[in-house]
């Protein structure tokens, strides 16, 4: 498949579906109004469409899907913030996980076409799981040229919010949305969870265990209802944009073989209609970040499912977020300027290896299986044991602190566990901070040494979950040396 197919798709679904008319205006507004000492602080916004053409992979499950339809368009949103001194850029991606090849590839491309260095741009993937497959997981393998049209766009995002920076005000804050978000491993009763896929009983917890079964326990660990929030508006007040951040892995009630950017593209619709009536007209963008939510997700397992039209759950919890930001939006107090900093730190963490009898266990069930396709969760496993043992001992993790004004946010390449986004947020010297999972990179899950002990699907040896049972706490303490360094 060749770029020109991409971009020929997102040039004609650009101005029909990026947040509605406002923020399409985006892209032709006038570009760098003249700086003056009235204006020390700016701010850009640009919406880009990253939708491929079809058929596509989608990764997200443990047998690849083939999408042949698109229910709502697939985005890279950004916003830049210019204070006179420095520059910082944030792009949302909707993508269930971006190799940092990618992302490099993007950032090498911003440079080029803005000055502005890989170090001041912080790129995540929503998590959305019904998005185009970049990086191979589990049976997943990339789009053929979809990663060059990714980074490109993602570039182009950058470029365009550069260009429409204008006078803004700047504020932070947080509200709280606890009845969406739900802990995903539970404790069950002796003797009830299934053998792991590697043959062994020693799970204590189990990921998405049957909704209300006699068996449950508890959950084996908390959520965080927090809603973090960096907002935009211009000197009339008129509201330019939302960075939105919450602690949930995705929703996921689509239908099948559909595209769709789950409820982070819900969301951004969702704020830009409340606050449309403020923006009187002029471009507003608003988008979502995936806070620290690896073992969080939508699903209420202590009461019964009732299973409602597809996009019903999505739409519900947007609509729940989305309020709660514009709420919290009207009390924000906006600021006329923000100190801007970022500091990066590139770590090298271990990774967990098959050892030579369960590659040899492996090996046996992977040939044993009927093929090509992996079907049972055993074979699917050990496939990917086969895969980890071609991995280097040790591998980079690309770490990131921005701070803006008295915000601090943490990026990290993983799907982390909702315990270190909370310990980072007790321990920051911010007021407010939040955490970007899937940043920059993507190095699997991240949970716990504790959770480690537990066991349980995020635990299990894959290409999804690979890095060293020390690595929360590596990563953790190296997150907040980095805030510690912007803050200062
Ligand atoms: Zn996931």
């Amino acid at each position: 498949m060749k770029i020109n197919a991409f971009t020929t798709v997102s040039r004609r679904s650009f101005l029909a579906y990026c947040g509605g008319t406002a923020v399409a205006a985006a892209i032709t507004m006038p570009s760098v109004m003249a700086r003056g000492d009235d204006a020390p602080f700016r701010a850009g916004i640009a919406c880009v469409d990253i939708t491929p053409e079809l058929p596509v992979s989608m990764v997200g499950g443990f047998r690849d899907r083939t999408a042949t339809g698109v229910h709502d368009p697939l985005h890279a949103r950004c916003i830049v913030l210019d204070n006179g001194e420095a520059q910082l850029a944030l792009v949302m991606v909707d993508n269930c996980l971006i190799q940092r090849p990618v992302f490099e590839a993007a950032k090498k491309r911003i440079q080029e076409k803005t000055g502005l260095s890989p170090d001041r741009v912080l790129a995540a993937a929503t998590h959305t799981h019904t998005g185009v497959t970049v990086t191979s997981v589990f049976q997943s393998d990339p789009v053929p040229g979809y990663a060059d049209f990714l980074a490109e766009r993602i570039a182009e995002a950058v470029d365009t919010a550069v260009k429409a920076l204008e006078p803004a005000q700047i504020a932070w804050g947080s509200g709280a949305v606890p009845g969406e978000v739900f802990n995903r491993r539970w404790y069950m009763k002796d003797g009830t969870i299934p053998p792991n896929p590697f043959g062994a009983t020693t799970d204590k917890v189990q990921m998405n265990p049957p909704r209300a079964s006699e068996n449950l326990v508890e959950p084996s660990g908390p959520t965080d209802p927090t809603v973090s929030i960096l907002a935009l508006r211009r000197p009339d007040g008129t509201p330019l944009a939302v960075l939105a951040n919450y602690s949930l892995h995705y929703v996921g009630d689509t239908e099948a073989a559909v595209l769709s950017a789950d409820y982070y593209g819900f969301f951004a619709d969702k704020l830009a209609s409340l606050m449309a009536p403020a923006a009187s007209g002029k471009p507003f963008l608003a988008m979502m970040s995936n806070g620290t939510s690896g073992n969080i997700n939508n699903v209420n397992f202590g009461e019964a499912g009732v299973a409602g039209p597809p996009y019903s759950r999505m739409s519900a919890v947007a609509e729940s977020v989305a309020n709660e930001v514009f709420q919290r939006y009207q009390q924000l107090e906006f600021k006329d300027t923000a100190v801007l900093a970022s500091a990066t730190r590139e770590i090298t963490l271990g990774v967990r290896k098959p050892a030579a009898g369960e590659l040899e266990r492996a090996r046996a069930i992977v040939a044993a299986a009927e093929g090509p396709d992996m079907k049972t969760s055993e074979e699917v496993f050990a496939r990917e044991s086969i895969l980890l043992a071609d991995f280097p001992d040790a591998v980079p993790v690309p770490l990131q602190a921005l701070r803006i004004g008295d915000l601090g946010i943490a990026a990290i390449p993983c799907e982390v566990f909702v315990e270190i986004g909370l310990a980072l947020r007790n321990e920051s010297p911010f007021k407010n901070t939040f955490t970007i999972e899937l940043a920059n990179g993507y190095n699997g899950y991240l949970p716990t040494a504790e959770h480690h002990a537990l066991g349980g699907y995020e635990t299990w040896r894959a290409r999804s979950s690979y890095l060293e049972v020390a690595a929360a706490e590596k990563i953790q303490e190296t997150m907040q040396a980095l805030l510690a360094e912007v803050k200062s």
